[in-house]
């Protein structure tokens, strides 16, 4: 049977909310962005919004106590229960306890993992394209630098934790949207 409790990892740009998108279609279940609620709180101009901004702006990592406040709030809604998919978070090793932590707590563990991988350079072209058509203010060739760094040295870890743990699915994003689609599918039926 087709995992529906899943995470989807990987560096900005590679795809995570397009796939995140077609597997809430697909699965019936609701994909989980952080970086979206957040960019809600900032419009709403609410206090997390107020505390987000400055760290989205340059690209950097909000700080975890406020992420995982977000996230955990969204996970014990009643929509979670049947399924989820987590997209943009974790992004840290401590996210990474929290949500163990959560999950657990809710008899609800994390059944795969996809790490969508594709190389840096490739990265950076889509995310300047995608400044272009979203007018993201996060999506400056400064701050995508940044965005790579903090990726490299907080996520990229999360790989072997979730590894370790032996839900680890690895997919090849360097493909059309179709094809990568086609691949997350294929290692969540494995
Ligand atoms: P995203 O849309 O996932 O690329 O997230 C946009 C921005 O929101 C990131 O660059 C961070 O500033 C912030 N953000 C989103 N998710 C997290 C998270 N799990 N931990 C810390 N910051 C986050």
């Amino acid at each position: 049977m087709t995992a529906r409790r899943l995470l989807l990892l990987g560096p900005p740009g590679a795809g995570k909310g397009t796939q995140a998108q077609r597997l809430e279609e697909q699965l019936r279940v609701p994909q989980i962005s952080t970086g979206e609620m957040l960019r809600a709180a900032v419009a709403a101009g609410s206090p997390v919004g107020k505390r987000a901004r400055s760290f989205m702006d340059r690209g950097e990592l909000v700080p975890d106590e406020v992420v995982i406040g977000v996230a955990e709030e969204r996970l014990r809604k009643a929509d979670a229960a049947r399924g989820f998919v987590l997209d943009g978070f974790p992004r840290t090793a401590s996210q990474a306890r929290a949500l163990d932590t959560l999950l657990e707590a809710l008899e609800t563990p994390l059944e795969c993992v996809v790490s969508i991988q594709v190389d840096e350079d490739a990265l950076v072209e889509r995310l300047l394209k995608r400044a272009e058509l979203e007018e993201r203010g996060d999506d400056t060739p400064e701050t995508i630098r940044t965005r790579m760094r903090v990726y490299r040295e907080r996520t990229q870890p999360l790989i072997d934790y979730y590894r370790g743990r032996g839900i680890l699915a690895e997919v090849d994003g360097s493909a059309c949207v179709e094809e990568v689609a086609k691949r997350v599918g294929e290692a969540l039926a494995a």
